[in-house]
């Protein structure tokens, strides 16, 4: 059995391990690109996501590698993810790829293990040995998915203070690597020390006073440079600090139900979207409200064309939330046709944007700076604010 799963930007090294450690070989889908764009949109119904369509190419690519199991994540809906891998799966066997099997992995609510079936599916051996694995693969998940988080925080933050443009790229992709080649739990456990450290040596200008900004949108567009564009990486080039709480991580302890902040998030929502309507969209509006309270600079909002709760998250911000909280706010949607220079120059207008709000902030007194730097609230997690300490002035 050769399994693979679509990108979902470096969250590949959390998902590996942890069918590897069930006993399956394993196919790393091939980076998402052009031609899996291609192929997502001429096979696939025109207004369906743009998700599906990149996500339909990287299993195209990956049985033309050798796999013959696909996983992919479903749910009970409330939007079109509920059909994804079903419409998906019919289509590819229309198309002639016959010796597959699609797993649906079901992760409307991880606490009714219905996942578990999925780690048994792909495991080759039906032994007593499997239901220790299926431990052994959660834990290595959960590990490796909290650390790719740590190290999206930390570079969110670095690279805005990076003086060769390019470093953080770098430090990222070594700490992927060895991430990817730490397979054992007393490894990952000293694994930390070892992101904080690479980071802690990068060369940085520590008397930079860039903007904070937030981004949120649905999960897919949000983890996937090659569908964002790499909109985290253009805008931290531009000099702004970049604060994403979503992450496969964040998702996991979602479903969950442990993850605290998503919950702090829903409150804030609650008087615009009270139930969950799909994607990001309550997470996005309640994260929009405690950013512009922590006296954020600006916020971006990044989702699929055509996705509806994201746009029902969008409709609401600019027609309530904005007036409300004032803080300034971006809105990018993503699909086959988007360019990079046309959402360059609309990140260089917001960049300018936000610092001539600062500018006024400060001659109104509204802001004050220390060190000649803004002062922000207490947030983010606690490796969050390792890494802001890192940053600090000596
Ligand atoms: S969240 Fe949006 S993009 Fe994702 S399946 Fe639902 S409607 Fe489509």
């Amino acid at each position: 059995m050769i399994v693979s799963f679509p990108n979902m930007g470096p969250n590949w090294v959390a998902f590996k391990t942890f069918f590897e450690t069930m006993g399956a070989e394993v196919i790393v889908p091939e980076p998402t690109n052009r031609n899996t764009i291609k192929f997502g949109v001429k096979h696939s119904p025109e207004f369906v996501c743009f998700p599906f369509k990149a996500t339909i190419g990287d299993f195209k690519n990956a049985l033309e590698r050798g796999a013959d199991t696909l996983v992919m994540a479903i749910d009970c809906g409330p939007c079109r993810f509920g059909f994804y891998a079903s419409v998906q799966e019919r289509i590819l066997r229309d198309l002639g790829y016959k010796d597959f099997r699609l797993i649906p992995l079901d992760q409307a609510d991880l606490l009714e293990f219905k996942w578990v079936k999925v780690l048994f599916d792909v495991s080759p051996s039906k032994s007593v040995s499997m239901y220790s694995k299926a431990l052994k693969a959660v834990i290595m998940l959960l590990k490796k998915a909290k650390l790719l988080e740590d190290i999206q925080t930390a570079e969110g933050l670095f690279r805005a203070y990076e003086r060769t443009q390019g470093d953080t790229t770098h430090v990222v992709n070594d700490l992927l690597q060895q991430l990817d080649q730490t397979n054992s739990l007393s490894g990952l456990r000293k694994f930390r020390p070892i992101i904080k450290n690479t980071f802690a040596n990068m060369d940085i200008d520590r008397t930079r006073n860039p903007l904070r900004v937030g981004i949120s949108g649905e999960i897919h567009i949000s983890l996937e440079p090659y569908v964002n564009i790499d909109l985290r990486k253009k805008l931290g080039e531009m000099g702004v600090e970049i604060h994403q709480s979503i992450s496969l991580y964040d998702w996991v302890m979602h479903k969950l139900h442990v993850n605290f902040h998503r919950k702090w998030y829903e409150h804030l929502a609650k008087p615009y979207v009270p139930i969950d309507i799909g994607g990001e969209c309550r997470w996005v509006l309640g994260e929009y409200i405690d950013k512009a309270n922590a006296g954020f600079d600006g916020f971006v909002h990044e989702y699929p064309f055509t996705c509806m709760p994201e746009v029902v998250a969008r409709t609401i911000i600019t027609n309530k939330l904005k007036k409300m909280y004032d803080m300034p706010i971006i809105y990018f949607s993503f699909d086959e046709q988007s360019g990079v220079e046309g959402m360059r120059t609309r990140l260089e207008a917001f960049v300018d944007l936000m610092h001539s709000r600062r500018n006024q902030d400060v001659k109104t007194n509204k802001v004050k700076l220390v060190n000649n730097q803004k002062q922000y609230g207490h947030y983010g997690n606690n490796f969050c604010h390792e890494c802001i300490e890192l940053i600090q002035p000596k």
